[in-house]
């Protein structure tokens, strides 16, 4: 075996770096390697790997509600999911993020969370610092620049292998053989490792949560429908939970003067939509999904959502598309019917159709729930001419299973970020890196003390 660390972490995205940063603050005299599969900042291509992980080179949208981006309230309760989001943005602050925050009207957005209560909606309001990708790129260069003398980082260099001893972590071993000792590791692999944590996870016998999948439309209107909501938050979500079934339903991903957009993966198209800096249309659009949580004996929620997919694929060829009225009126959409209709499709391709043969009755009762309730805030949703597009499919990383603190089965063994489920976005990425450095923090002062 080589040298010994105290600790190696896997992956140098948000949620690395910052178990890192928080280690080197905590003063104690640790051993540190930071193993990357990626290349440099300045040196990589790759969109999502390579020293800063996937934020990198994205515009950095920096959410700061611990409601959205992840799952730490699950874990750490919301007062100190709170705490961390706060702690990390001060963190990002430090390092040169500017210091405007949006959504903070509290007026407006006191007035649009109680209307939504009246319609038995939940307005989550959502605080975004927006860091814009040149100021992402310094701040990675700041971190990068902070950590360098102080933990031993190498970029270049895959980890394909844990090695454990006794329920207990032991080290690593990388793609070229070689084998690294550590008390602890923190595993933090991201979208690009995520596949390949599945698999070690598996290999060392580890419960597997189950996740849910969220099914639904994506819906466009004229985008004067959802001002009402697209002025007051940066982001408008909404959560619902349906008189029919209970089930949680959730606006996602709303995309003002935006398009709707085909996504193709492993031969199945799904539905999406994409806001442009410098180019408006005229529509809005936004996915109400259902989430779904599978219990026994069903374990492939993936294959269940694919499966909804393909079957519009089926049907349409492709993408299908329909106008609420003709939905509730329970016949297809026709080429003339969406042509003579006020909302215009931005996405030209997708196959007027009928979403009743796809989605399962209860499904379509949740979207068609949630867009009676929204018209109540936005009037005009329920319009016989929105069209709905479908459909719209999340998968969620599956996940070991981890305590408290973010640790697996195995002992030291931590695992964080979005390669863990634990998080979805880069504040709660971060913050979830805190949350293990500080119990790693704690582990070594009381052995020590
Ligand atoms: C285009 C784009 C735009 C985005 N925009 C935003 C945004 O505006 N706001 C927001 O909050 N979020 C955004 N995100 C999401 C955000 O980037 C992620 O939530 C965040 O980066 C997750 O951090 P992480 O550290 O968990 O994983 P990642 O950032 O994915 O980093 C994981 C790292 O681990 C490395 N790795 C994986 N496996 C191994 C291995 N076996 N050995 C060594 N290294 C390994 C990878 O190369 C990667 O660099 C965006 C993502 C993308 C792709």
């Amino acid at each position: 075996m080589n040298k010994k660390y105290d600790l190696i972490i896997v992956g140098a995205g948000p949620a690395g770096i910052f178990t890192a940063i928080e280690l080197t603050r905590s003063n104690l005299p640790l051993k540190i390697l930071l193993l990357e599969k990626g290349q440099e900042i300045d040196e990589r291509t790759s969109l999502i790997s390579g020293w800063g992980g996937a934020g990198a080179f994205s515009d950095g949208k920096l959410t700061l509600s611990p409601e959205i981006g992840g799952y730490l309230r699950d874990f750490r309760g919301l007062e100190e999911a709170l705490d961390l989001i706060h702690y990390v943005d001060q963190i990002y602050l430090e390092f040169g993020a500017p210091s405007t925050v949006y959504g903070t009207n509290e007026d407006e957005l006191n007035t649009l969370s109680r209307k939504a209560a009246l319609a038995s909606l939940r307005f989550i309001p959502s605080r975004i610092r927006h860091l814009g990708t040149d100021n992402c790129k310094s701040i990675l260069r700041g971190f990068r620049d902070f950590l360098k003398e102080k933990v031993e980082i190498r970029t270049g260099v895959q980890v394909s292998k844990i090695i454990t001893e006794n329920g207990r972590a032991k080290g690593v071993e990388t793609a070229d053989g070689e084998v690294i000792e550590s008390d602890f590791l923190v595993v933090a692999p991201g979208r690009e490792g995520a596949a390949w944590w599945v698999e070690e996870c598996r290999r060392l016998n580890l419960t597997m949560a189950r996740n849910p999948v969220d099914v639904g439309v994506r819906v466009e209107v004229p985008a004067a429908v959802l001002e009402p909501l697209t002025s007051v938050s940066f982001e408008a979500k909404l959560e619902y939970f349906s008189k029919s079934f209970d089930d949680r339903v959730r606006t996602f991903c709303m995309c003002p003067y935006g398009v709707v957009a085909m996504e193709s993966s492993e031969g199945i198209i799904t539905v999406n939509g994409h806001s442009y800096a410098n180019k408006k249309t005229e529509n809005s659009n936004f996915a109400i999904l259902v989430s779904t949580r599978f219990t026994d004996p069903f374990k492939e929620p993936i294959t269940y959502g694919r499966y909804i997919a393909r079957l519009a694929n089926l049907l349409g060829g492709t993408v299908i598309v329909q106008r609420l009225g003709d939905l509730e009126s329970g016949r297809r959409s026709t080429k003339d019917r969406i042509a003579h209709g006020i909302v215009s499709p931005t996405l030209k391709d997708a196959t007027p159709g009928d979403l009743s043969f796809v989605l399962p009755y209860r499904y379509l009762t949740d979207i068609l729930e949630m867009i009676k309730a929204i018209d109540f805030l936005a009037p005009g949703l329920a319009s016989r001419h929105t069209l709905l597009y479908g459909v719209e499919v999340k998968f969620y990383s599956s996940r070991p299973k981890l305590n408290a603190v973010l640790e697996t089965e195995v002992q030291n063994l931590f695992n964080i970020g979005d390669g863990a489920g634990v998080s979805r976005g880069l504040i709660q990425a971060s913050a979830s890196g805190v949350v293990a450095a500080r119990e790693i923090a704690r582990r070594v002062s009381q052995k020590e003390g």
